[in-house]
């Protein structure tokens, strides 16, 4: 694509200290607009980021069986009523409740725990048709009195959520610790450094403990805290301040290697939540087992946010001057810059055309502004790969990683070549 045809162009005005730094790098950029508090349009530029996020969850859940839908976000009362949870004060102060004109009541989705339950009792009846897993990507609400933070937390948001329902404890056990794998799997190829597990409270979901994925940031609102691991020590053991009950001298109580505990601010990205026969009973959704007996069906529930997750990433890959994409979620790997008027064109025409020849998705600044105007446009936005075709770089093409400060002349051969190698 062609930057002077772009929708829309990188914004110049200063933003508010006050601004969280994803707010101000996202927005300046052009990747996201504010509708209102909470509220974002995800523009061309971050559609393409969350569109690289959701085809990696989509591979990696996919890879473990599950089925991808579609459900609506739009809910009747009485299928909440259900389980009671449309009455629940907790519930009542994050989802958004209403009547229509003929005074019908109904929610907007902040999760489909009851939809899916409903789904289920429509097509589960005998032991044969588990286990199912099925999830969609979506929008959520959720009416937050006090969204900020840019798009880390917002009244409406993208959401994937996994739904899985089981015949027995042991298999809901098993297909719960595989989903926890392919989360740390998912994080990793997003390109997060580290992602840590930690044990947290079930909230409006379940009384038992569930699992949350955060990524460390000091702009987080949770506190964690972990073990720190010394020496060989492979300790796992990460909870959420909300139930974590400390040992004396700060140890951990995860291992005996003497570890201390460590905390620290992060940012949630996923949860997941061992639901199991609460939705079932409360719904009245059984399956006929082997035995001929009638049992409830066990059930699991897991969640990632899209949006929120490209706000973590703007929290940890950035400098002073602009956002610094990991590979596979760039929205472009290349940002190409033409120099000097009209033959520099026709030698950047070709660059582009080779690039787009060999799949590289690159975006062309062919505005006719300034050389400093278009380097720290690079910056801002932050893809791998900046090309520059110049006077200065004669036939050669001037390459340099966005995360590096060294530039290199190079062939076009050889420009494919170091892109594709990564
Ligand atoms: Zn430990």
């Amino acid at each position: 694509m062609r930057y002077s045809t772009f929708f829309p162009k990188a914004r110049k005005q200063e933003f508010k200290e006050d601004l969280s730094t994803n707010a101000i790098l996202l927005t300046k950029g052009g990747f996201i607009d504010q509708l209102m508090a909470g509220s974002y349009t995800l523009l061309p530029l971050g559609f393409r980021v969350v569109e690289n996020i959701k085809n990696i969850i989509r591979e990696e859940l996919n890879a473990e069986g599950a089925q991808e839908l579609l459900m609506p976000l739009l809910h009747p009362r009485e299928i909440w009523d259900q389980t009671g949870r449309w009455s629940d004060p907790e519930v009542q102060k994050i989802m958004y409740q209403f009547k229509d004109v003929h005074r019908r009541e109904y929610g907007l989705s902040f999760t489909h725990e009851e939809i899916v339950m409903n789904l289920l009792s429509k097509f589960v009846k005998s032991y044969k048709d588990l286990p199912v897993a099925v999830y969609h990507f979506s929008t959520k609400f959720r009416n937050e009195p006090r969204a900020k933070s840019g798009i880390l937390r917002t009244r409406e948001f993208f959401m994937k959520d996994l739904y899985s329902a089981h015949a027995t404890e042991a298999d809901m056990a098993d297909y719960y610790n595989k989903i926890k794998d392919a989360y740390i799997r998912v994080f990793k190829r997003i390109g997060f450094p580290e992602v840590k597990v930690v044990e947290a409270a079930g909230g409006v979901f379940t009384d038992k403990k569930s699992h949350e994925f955060q990524i460390v940031s000091d702009v987080g609102e949770d506190e964690i805290l972990f073990c720190d691991r010394k020496d060989k020590c492979e300790c796992k053991f990460a909870q959420n301040k909300e139930i974590y009950k400390g040992l004396p001298d700060n140890k951990c109580p995860g291992c005996s290697d003497g570890c201390l505990i460590k905390s620290a601010r992060a940012i949630e990205v996923g949860n997941i939540f061992p639901l199991g026969t609460k939705y079932s009973e409360a719904q009245k959704v059984f399956y006929t087992d082997e035995g001929g007996e009638q049992k409830p069906i066990w059930f699991a529930s897991y969640g990632i946010g899209p949006t929120r997750v490209i706000g973590a990433l703007v929290e940890v890959f950035h400098d002073e001057r602009g956002i610094i994409w990991p590979k596979s979620v760039a929205p472009f790997q290349v940002y190409l810059i033409s120099l000097d008027g009209k033959s520099i064109n026709t030698e950047a025409q070709k660059v582009y055309e080779t690039l787009n020849e060999n799949n590289i998705e690159v975006l062309w600044d062919d505005r006719d502004t300034s050389a400093g105007e278009k380097f720290a446009n690079a910056d801002l936005l932050g893809f791998p790969y900046r090309l520059v075709v110049s006077e200065k770089s004669g036939d050669k093409i001037e390459l340099k990683k966005r995360e590096e400060g060294k530039e290199e002349l190079l062939e076009a051969s050889q420009v494919i070549s170091k892109i594709n190698e990564g």
